[in-house]
């Protein structure tokens, strides 16, 4: 089986600056959960790893969080999809913990909890951080232009970027990136252009 690895606020659902606070304000980003369906029934296990420092700053608890993320669960599940787990950082920026994007910590976790190898595994995410820590663990670093997506593919071009332009590959959304994957359109060529084979 292949994983794909997904950010949640941003890529699976609207993200907001005020974090998403509560199980009203998770609101599904148009396709996203059609393209989590897809995913399944082409035999991807789907693994979300996200950042959740909201409950570091005390803008909501972990029981919150995981009504939350059970909310989503039984949402993709409504539409055929399924998440097989839920990887989460509830720590704060200065928390100097090894889990908040851009350490890799989570994804370390995922690679060990699954038994996979990073390596071209493909990271969907809407911020530098998630494209960061998919780079340095040797994943497939994927921007998706929903979230803060379009911020920071302007990021990307800048000459202080910590990321090339030339070593993520970008998409509109979760779905049309979904569409390429199973398409076999994600061919050797780019592969080899971003060195990952
Ligand atoms: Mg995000
Ligand atoms: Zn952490």
């Amino acid at each position: 089986m292949k994983t794909i690895l997904l950010d949640r606020d941003g890529v699976i659902n609207q993200d907001s600056d005020e974090f998403i606070k509560s199980v009203d304000e998770w609101v599904p980003i148009p396709g996203s959960l059609e393209a989590i369906a897809l995913l399944h029934r082409h035999d991807y296990r789907v693994v979300v790893v996200s950042n959740q420092s909201g409950v570091a700053r005390g803008l909501f608890s972990l029981e919150t969080l995981n009504d939350i993320n059970r909310h989503m669960l039984v949402e993709t599940r409504k539409k055929g999809g399924l998440i097989e787990a839920v990887f989460f950082c509830p720590h704060g920026p200065d928390d100097g913990c090894s889990c908040r994007k851009p350490a890799t910590g989570m994804f370390r976790d995922v690679a060990t909890r699954l038994k996979i190898e990073m390596s071209g595994v493909p990271v969907v995410g809407d911020s530098m951080r998630d494209l960061q820590a998919a780079h340095d663990v040797g994943a497939l670093p994927v921007l998706v232009r929903t979230g803060k997506g379009k911020q920071t593919k302007k990021l990307l071009e800048k000459d202080d970027s910590p990321l090339s332009i030339d070593e993520v590959i970008d998409f509109k959304n979760l779905a049309s990136f979904t569409d390429a994957l199973l398409a076999g359109e994600l061919d050797k060529t780019m592969l080899e252009r971003l060195g990952i084979i």
